[in-house]
């Protein structure tokens, strides 16, 4: 998701990273609070002092972001689930789970401890905010940061999956009807009303408080709405192949393909099977799987003194899974490696071939004719 960001340190295990999108936001934010926000609130006060004042509190609203993603992560990996970092970018921070949790109990406590967090540092900054002598600056400064973390806190909590709020909704559903999928789609739906109710505003604000605004509230609706059907799409493929064994999907009629053979001999055996890949096998050890792809890069020059064995990718590159292995677990694993299928060995002996267009097969089986749950 963030290809253009820097690591700056590692905490509790963590890389924390600032996206590019964060140094602009870093400089936007110190601006307009140094040049517009402080020099309202505190009139006739040294220039140096607003900018001091200004970069400081920026610092500290992306530390307290910091702290909020710092509460999901140390929960998440507490409940067995391990967080690979945590990027700072343009809407505040994410903190990347390895995996989703697979209980609702463990989803409700990650997701409510970032917000809650937040409100504790409202907290905190709020009672500094009530000792600090009044009208100074490091007072304002103090009170600027016990109103934002308390909206951190608050918007968060919007019941708009992927956000915490929506989390915490289809956790609670996940919960009270033990159905992953039927949670998602409420949590899903709720979060796209509020997705489009932000791109509303965004359309309104455009003309009225300027196009930065605007742009920024719209483009935050579509992200939410974007990842939201991502969301979806996962639990319900992963939902429809749930209790499905690899070897209840896999094809059994393999076809299999001498190392030796020419690609010449190879060319014939895909016209004759129309398969889309074979697996390579010598004297009944597996060898490696060669796929029609891999001749495209071959000239016609050289089909006739090219060996199987040349152009395959070799067994120690293959995916490989187990009969009693979860089709949902083969079919992330593809996707993870980019493969478009993995073998199936039983006992040192290729049983079968599982290819994406079998799990489809299944897919499409299954939502025509539904699923008992
Ligand atoms: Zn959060």
């Amino acid at each position: 998701m963030f290809r253009n960001a820097i690591k700056i340190f590692n905490i509790f295990g963590i890389d924390v990273e600032l996206d590019i999108s964060w140094f602009l936001v870093f400089l936007l934010f110190s601006f307009t609070l140094s040049q517009h926000y402080f020099p309202q609130i505190l009139p006739g006060t040294d220039e140096v002092i607003y900018w001091i004042l200004g970069i400081s509190v920026t610092i500290l609203v992306f530390v307290s972001v910091l702290i909020h993603e710092m509460a999901h992560s140390l929960t998440a990996i507490k409940e067995g689930i391990p967080i690979s970092k945590i990027t700072l970018f343009i809407f505040g921070g994410v903190a990347q789970m390895k995996k989703e949790p697979d209980l609702p109990a463990a989803e409700l406590k990650i997701a409510v401890m970032g917000p809650l967090f937040s409100i504790i540092l409202a907290a905190i900054f709020g009672l500094f905010f009530l000792v600090l002598p009044a009208g100074r600056p490091i007072t304002e400064g103090v009170w600027f940061l016990t109103r934002i973390n308390f909206i951190i806190g608050i918007i968060n909590l919007i019941p708009a999956f992927p956000l915490d709020g929506g989390r915490v909704l289809r956790a609670l559903l996940w919960l009270w009807k033990d159905n992953l999928l039927f949670a998602t789609r409420i949590a899903v739906t709720a979060g796209s009303f509020f997705a489009f109710f932000a791109m509303g505003m965004g359309f309104i604000t455009l003309f009225s408080l300027g196009i930065i605004w605007g742009l920024w509230y719209i483009v935050l609706g579509w992200l939410l709405y974007q990842a939201g059907q991502a969301s979806y799409s996962q639990v319900a493929l992963k939902e429809s192949l749930s209790g499905i064994k690899v070897a209840e999907v896999m094809s059994r009629e393999v076809q299999y393909i001498d190392p030796e053979l020419s690609i010449s001999g190879l060319v014939e055996k895909f016209y004759e099977y129309k398969f889309g890949a074979f697996p390579v096998l010598d004297n009944s050890s597996l060898r490696g799987l060669v796929s029609i792809n891999q001749i495209k890069d071959i000239p016609r020059s050289k089909w006739e003194n090219t060996k199987v064995s040349e152009i395959m990718t070799p067994v120690e590159d293959c995916v490989i899974m187990r009969p009693e292995q979860d089709a949902a677990e083969a079919m992330f694993k593809m996707a993870n490696e980019g493969v478009g299928r993995v073998l199936v060995v039983e006992d040192n002996r290729l049983t079968g071939i599982l290819s994406n267009t079998d799990m489809m097969r299944v897919i499409k089986i299954k939502t025509i004719f539904g699923t008992e749950t």
